[in-house]
């Protein structure tokens, strides 16, 4: 009897054992509210990865704000935090707002989050407002419930009156920054840049169309040199190495037919689905990002 009930000990054990191996990587990573205390280093890939020695954007900063600080995202690779320091000071300095409000970078430690987010699981992609800053003293609790702004039109395949040529000069900035490896906009953004630039137009092959970022824009910075692990992302078709700075016919197709309605065909076999970032567990994410979810 003894023996047994030993036996069916070991057996739950075991099993839960397997469990928290299983267990997604979010709810270990995301409820984190510390940086790992480890040299800086980004493990693995912007959508699939972990940061160790993450450091704090602080929440107010001569030109910045923090916003939504609740969310408890504001860390980064040390080359994020003086990336988003330069920038803003520069945008003060060459345009009318007051700075940046500053949105998601990424958890203290990385790593998939409890919502929202596919990449900035490596301290390298933050997200800055559309919404000029003009006022850097908001509270922390008017930091909850301001919105950002809207700068495309309605129908998708424009931009519309939010948007400024300042909004240009804060893009060109971060652009010409070597740090840079590309920036994620919404399409019609692009399409304005691609128009209105009369000098050199090579900063806008970093300018990257995408789904969404009309709210937003998305700055992702190059691996760290001495982040060996840290995986770069391929270069495209746009890249400057091939001559492409993307203001050419393909930037249209998202204005014109992406916006199209697709037929489904019911009769098509749905493919599998394809495993979603969110759902990765420790064991899929690079080994190291083990060492960091248990680092003090
Ligand atoms: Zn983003």
């Amino acid at each position: 009897m003894i023996l047994k009930n030993l036996l069916s000990i070991l057996f739950i054990a075991l099993c839960s054992q397997e469990v928290f191996a299983e267990k997604q990587a979010r709810y270990l990573l995301g409820v984190k509210t510390l940086p790992s205390n480890q040299t800086p280093n980004s493990y693995g890939s912007y959508a699939k990865g972990c940061l160790a020695g993450g450091e704090e954007m602080l929440e107010n900063g001569p030109t910045w704000q923090v916003m939504r600080l609740s969310r408890g995202r504001n860390w980064g690779h040390p080359n994020m935090i003086s990336f988003l320091k330069r920038f803003s000071k520069f945008v003060a300095k060459e345009t009318s707002w007051e700075g940046l409000y500053i949105g998601d970078i990424s958890q203290p430690r990385g790593g998939p989050m409890l919502s929202g987010h596919v990449s900035h699981q490596v301290g390298l992609d933050a997200d800055i407002w559309m919404l000029p800053a003009h006022n850097l003293k908001l509270s922390k609790l008017k930091r909850e419930s301001v919105s950002s702004i809207d700068v495309r039109s309605k129908d998708r395949k424009k931009i519309n009156k939010n948007w400024t040529k300042d909004h240009m000069k804060v893009l060109k900035i971060a652009a010409n920054d070597p740090i840079v490896e590309r920036i994620f906009i919404t399409a019609p953004a692009k399409i304005y840049m691609c128009e209105n630039e009369t000098g050199n137009k090579d900063w806008l092959q970093k300018i990257r169309p995408y789904w969404g970022h009309n709210f937003h824009f998305h700055v992702r910075l190059k691996c760290p040199e001495e982040s060996k692990w840290c995986e770069a992302q391929k270069p495209t078709v746009h890249h400057l190495s091939k001559g492409g700075n993307g203001c050419d016919n393909t930037l249209r197709w998202w204005v014109t037919t992406a916006l199209e309605p697709v037929e489904i065909d019911p009769n098509k076999i749905k493919p599998k689905p394809k495993r979603h970032p969110k759902e990765f567990t420790m064991s899929e994410l690079p080994k190291q990002c083990t060492s960091v979810l248990n680092s003090k």
